[in-house]
């Protein structure tokens, strides 16, 4: 498979990256061993590139898939982290858990905020370079959903890698249109930042134009790899035949994509709206007291799960 390298920071991963939110408890829910035995396939295969971040709770599945593995893997991961401290203690539990030396590049999760981040959460944007400093990160970077992100981490020199949403429909988007977001990631390409793109497929709504969904992707200037979520050996088979330019059999198209995921609110569900101001995307509100959730919008982030205290959202 095709390595290309991430902007100045001398790391090369492959065009597919192994995305690690769907494996967990956010999402599929895959035990530690059956999702440690996919990782593994896939860095088998070729894939030396990995995307989770904190919240995902997959540092147990990968930390179990690197175990047989040694071969080099770049790890790429992020925090919610606001502060000095609490990124420090998002660092030590990355380093612990996936029972690493370094982390590869550790990414400020900011999915739904202003391009003033760098300034609200300047603590944990300094600790991240200081442990770069000390060469326990050896990249800096941001996640986003928004295009003014993308444009102003382009100017921030720190930043080294920035991880943007980008689809072909548009979907997720926050401050502009699919073409305002290429071109963001035109400028940020221009200064030399690493970028690598996250729902391709805009959460399953693209799944039966997967080759189309991605190569619209692939052919982004600047977009050095996709970070794709995989839960099974079938999905795993076709997104290496696909990022491998090889042929598909008519048959695995047709007979190995699952049906789409899709997000649901139990009855346990208080309305206290906690929900509707994470949803990145605006897929949620508060209908007669309890939330319910737009299809059309929702791109299967996840962002939304973790945050109700009453567990009455699962994505399945
Ligand atoms: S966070 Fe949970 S309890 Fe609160 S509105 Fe959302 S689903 Fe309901
Ligand atoms: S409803 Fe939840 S899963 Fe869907 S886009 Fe919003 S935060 Fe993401």
């Amino acid at each position: 498979m095709k390595k290309y390298s991430l902007g100045k920071t001398g790391i090369k991963v492959t065009e597919l990256c192994f995305g690690a939110l769907p494996i967990g408890p956010l999402q599929a829910n895959i035990s530690v061993e059956k999702g440690a035995k996919l990782i593994l396939a896939a860095l088998k295969k070729g894939i030396n590139f990995v995307d989770t971040a904190e919240v995902y709770q997959t540092y147990p599945h990968i930390r179990k898939a690197l175990e047989g593995y040694n071969e080099e893997v770049i790890i790429a991961t992020k925090s919610n982290a606001e502060t000095y401290e609490k990124m420090e203690q998002s660092i030590k539990n990355a380093l612990e858990s996936l029972n690493r030396t370094y982390i590869d590049i550790f990414l400020l999760h900011a999915a739904r905020v202003t391009p003033s981040v760098f300034e609200e959460r300047a603590g944990a944007f300094q600790c991240l370079n200081d442990y770069k400093a000390k060469g326990t990160i050896r990249a800096v970077g941001i996640s986003t959903h928004a295009v003014g992100i993308v444009k102003r981490a382009a100017e921030v020199k720190e930043i080294d890698i920035i991880f943007p949403i980008i689809n072909k429909l548009g979907m997720g988007i926050v401050g502009g249109n699919v073409e305002d977001m290429i071109k963001a990631i035109s400028e940020a390409h221009k200064a030399e930042k690493g970028l690598y793109a996250m729902k391709a497929l805009a959460g399953g709504h693209l799944i039966n134009q997967l080759e189309e969904a991605f190569h619209f992707v692939r052919n982004i200037k600047g977009i050095s790899s996709l970070a794709v979520g995989m839960v099974s050996s079938e999905e795993l088979e076709l997104n290496l035949k696909i990022f491998n330019d090889e042929e598909i059999p008519k048959g695995l198209l047709t007979q190995k994509i699952k049906p789409s995921k899709r997000l649901f609110i139990s009855t346990f569900c208080k309305g206290c709206g906690t929900c509707v101001k994470t949803c990145p995307n605006n897929a949620l509100s508060l209908e007669n007291g309890k939330a319910v959730v737009d299809h059309k919008l929702c791109i299967l982030c996840g962002y939304c799960s973790p945050v109700c205290p009453e567990f009455a959202i699962r994505i399945i």
